[in-house]
């Protein structure tokens, strides 16, 4: 499973953020994700909940903030939402596009107890 290699990634940062910032216990971790991750937001709950049994973000509610696919054509320059996995611009049809987001993977915010 994907989304348990990248969770326990992410989650060892959300530790050590925890941990600098003094943190006893986490309620809520928030996530940006790009849709071109292919990451689903369930499995990646799912992984979250084992990853963080008996750590002090045991419980605490994980929010994903999906990021839309959004390109610039390099032919006519315009800016599109991609829809429906098509790459290809929607005003002019060439396939030679630059990616400006979609491939976000972060962590936004998290939420704790002192
Ligand atoms: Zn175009």
């Amino acid at each position: 499973m994907h989304e348990l290699t990248v969770v326990s990634n992410i989650f060892k940062i959300i530790l050590e953020t925890a941990e600098s910032n003094n943190l006893s216990k986490i309620s809520k971790v928030s996530l940006k994700v790009g849709r071109q991750r292919h990451l689903a937001p369930d499995l990646m709950k799912f992984a979250f909940d084992s990853v963080s049994k008996n750590t002090i973000a045991s419980g605490a509610f994980l929010d994903i903030d999906r990021v839309d696919i959004k390109m610039k054509c390099l032919s006519c320059g315009l800016e599109f939402t991609v829809k429906d996995n098509t790459y290809l611009c929607i005003s002019c049809g060439s396939a030679e596009l630059e990616t400006i987001s979609g491939k976000d993977l972060l962590i936004e915010s998290i939420e704790g107890e002192v």
